[in-house]
């Protein structure tokens, strides 16, 4: 055991960092580098004679010979640099220098030496009932010895398994918007895609677009003709039927590997996964363990105990508990670090998916991440990525920053366009909720999500909403004081939702310029929990300090953890020492005791508020 401590530590202190540090300049990327010389500047004869190994006359000589008449000193075109490598025996390749900022975009180059096989990554797809969801149970459980997790279910969306000695990981979540979504947003996570095609049915409109996305990723392809075990299966009119589309079985002289399954009966699951390990070998998948590790967001949730965690597929390096990583514009330090079997673990290397907590904000699923050696570099990225978002969504503006200047721009005949920024506890909730928006488009009116996100509305979203003119709607989870006083020292307007009807027909509403009356609520402080005291036959009395406002016996009261609501309900008792008090401002500390509920911690927001009538 203290051995491995020693290992891992030894590993961790050795990695090598994604982007060069101000010491390394991005000058010492021009080397030779497996017969391929990179380059990320032009360069001068003489320094290219240099990092060439040959003579400069020689170089001189050459381009003698061309009639382009240099000196020692001229600097080449890049043209010019990749005429000579060529020449002189090297392959040549120009890299972008890449800003930090813009990790994503860096090209990671890895010595041969430092590579390693990686597990291969796949995702399940196929048909509507076709037995995706079938297969992915099949394959979990296909021989897990059920001891060996004392049944503890799977906490998140991917796991691996051990075919063979080999490992193989596996996205769960089955269906193509997932793929897509990923794709979109430029990540690509999938090595290998398994096709499901029911054997009773053949090729189906979602086998097709399922085709469609794995060749546009550039994904190879598995059949599973699944469900041989129904009477009538015909795996031939399924081969047949995929043909059509380019998808040539081994069997019919192309390079597709197919297996006959039924995922119900557990019949030949480990025929596939040798398939799958076939696929891979042929891919030759390699990552280096020892850098830090990059990787991308499978999916992420706003935990209501345990703040922002996300499911992570480190893709390359290795990934270390209290590391500092970058993902979208937020950065945190890795408080814990857990496998599928919610088991915690110390590192994760390439192919690895993993859950974690400790992250500053909910990222979005297809986020890349990157792990750097300091908290100082870490956020500084950070910051960066966050003020260039700012700019972008800035340059996107068009003045509409509320519901009634919609309704006004839509009454003077324009086009309005309305920015919206969206977070939602939970990143299902934010999809359905972007998705019943968007439908609400049509001629006059655009409406543009420009963040939908899992989690409580930060600083951040106050500062894009105020940059890009947006309203920020927040679904089921609920603004700080502070974050309310930013909100209207920007002029930013928060609008709250609990049911998605009520948000979308309010939208509608302003849509169609019908704001009415209604009763809107009216927070009047928020108060945070010190104490938890427990009194026989009463209950849970929280002891609060009022942070904000006031907190009156007559509230209406949410809990908030990390910015979610736990709970709703009103004020049973609200006491300043033994005595009953109407109200408690701020600075002041109470007694408030919840009617019917006995769930509160330390660390709680308790915000009290009321119905006041008003325009919406
Ligand atoms: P999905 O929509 O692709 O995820 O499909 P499901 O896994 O939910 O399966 C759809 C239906 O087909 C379910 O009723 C399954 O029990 C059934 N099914 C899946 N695999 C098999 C199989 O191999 N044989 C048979 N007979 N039924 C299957």
């Amino acid at each position: 055991m203290k051995y491995n401590k020693q290992t891992s530590k030894r590993d961790k202190n050795q990695r090598e960092s994604n982007i060069p540090t101000k010491k390394q300049s991005f000058s010492n990327l021009n080397k030779v580098n497996n017969g391929v010389f990179v380059f990320t500047k032009s360069l001068t004869v003489g320094e290219l004679a240099k990092e060439l190994n040959i003579n400069a006359s020689d170089i001189i000589k050459k381009l003698f010979l061309q009639k382009k008449l240099v000196t020692i000193n001229n600097y080449l075109d890049d043209e010019t640099i990749g005429e000579i490598c060529l020449e002189f025996g090297y392959d040549f390749k120009k890299q972008e220098i890449v800003n930090e900022e813009d990790f994503e975009k860096a090209e990671i180059q890895d010595k041969e030496e430092d590579l390693v096989e990686r597990p291969a990554v796949v995702t399940i797809m196929g048909h509507v009932d076709h037995g995706k969801t079938t297969l992915i149970d099949a394959i979990r459980n296909s021989n897990l010895a059920a001891a060996e997790y004392g049944g503890i279910s799977q906490e998140i969306g991917a796991y691996q398994k051990v075919i063979n000695g080999k490992k193989i990981t596996f996205i769960d979540t089955p269906g193509h918007e997932a793929f897509s979504a990923m794709r979109a947003r430029g990540a690509s996570v999938t090595d290998i895609v398994i096709l499901v095609v029911a054997a009773d049915d053949g090729v189906m409109p979602q086998t097709i677009e399922a085709i469609d996305h794995a060749k546009a990723a550039n994904v190879p392809i598995i059949v599973a003709v699944n469900k041989m075990d129904v009477p009538g299966a015909n795996p031939d009119k399924v081969l047949n039927g995929l043909m059509q589309h380019d998808v040539i079985a081994e069997k019919f002289g192309g390079d597709v590997l197919t297996c006959e399954i039924s995922a119900k009966k557990k019949q030949n699951i480990d025929e596939l996964l040798e398939d799958v390990l076939l696929q891979a070998e042929m891919l030759q998948l390699k990552a280096n363990p020892k850098r830090y590790a990059i990787g991308t967001v499978l999916e992420a949730e706003l935990d209501k105990g345990e703040g922002p965690k996300a499911t992570l597929l480190v893709q390359n390096g290795t990934l270390f508990a209290s590391d500092y990583v970058v993902v979208g514009t937020a950065y945190g330090k890795v408080r814990r670090m857990t496998n599928e079997h919610k088991q915690v673990i110390k590192e994760a290397g390439p192919g690895t998916p993993l859950s974690v907590i400790g992250l500053s904000e909910v990222p979005a699923a297809g986020d890349r991440f990157m792990a750097f050696p300091t908290e100082k570099q870490a956020k500084d990225i950070a910051e960066k990525r966050r003020l260039k978002k700012v700019e972008e969504e800035r340059a996107k503006g068009n003045g509409v920053n509320s519901l009634d200047d919609l309704y006004s721009k839509i009454n003077e005949g324009q086009l309005a366009q309305i920015n919206i920024v969206l977070k939602a506890d939970s990143t299902g909730s934010a999809e359905a909720v972007k998705a019943s928006l968007e439908k609400l488009n049509n001629d006059q009116v655009k409406v543009n999500v420009i963040r939908s996100a899992a989690g409580a509305i930060t600083e951040s979203d106050i500062l894009l909403a105020g940059a890009s003119n947006a309203i920020i709607y927040g679904f089921n989870v609920r603004p700080s004081a502070m974050i309310r006083k930013k909100a209207e020292e920007e002029k930013v307007e928060i609008r709250l939702h609990r049911i998605i009807y009520a948000l979308t027909e309010e939208m509608e509403d302003a849509i169609k310029g019908q704001m009415k009356k209604v009763e809107v609520e009216k927070v009047t402080g928020q108060a945070e929990v010190r104490n938890v005291f427990k009194v026989s036959k009463v209950g849970q009395i929280a002891g609060c300090m009022v942070t904000d406002g006031l907190i009156k016996s007559t509230n209406k009261v949410r809990i908030l953890r990390d910015g979610a609501i736990i709970y709703e309900g009103e004020i049973e008792s609200l006491k300043r020492f033994k005595d009953d008090a109407k109200e408690v401002k701020q600075g002041f500390e109470c007694g408030i005791k919840i009617k019917n509920f006995n769930d509160i911690s330390v660390g709680d927001i308790i915000e009290g508020y009321e119905m006041v009538e008003k325009d919406a």
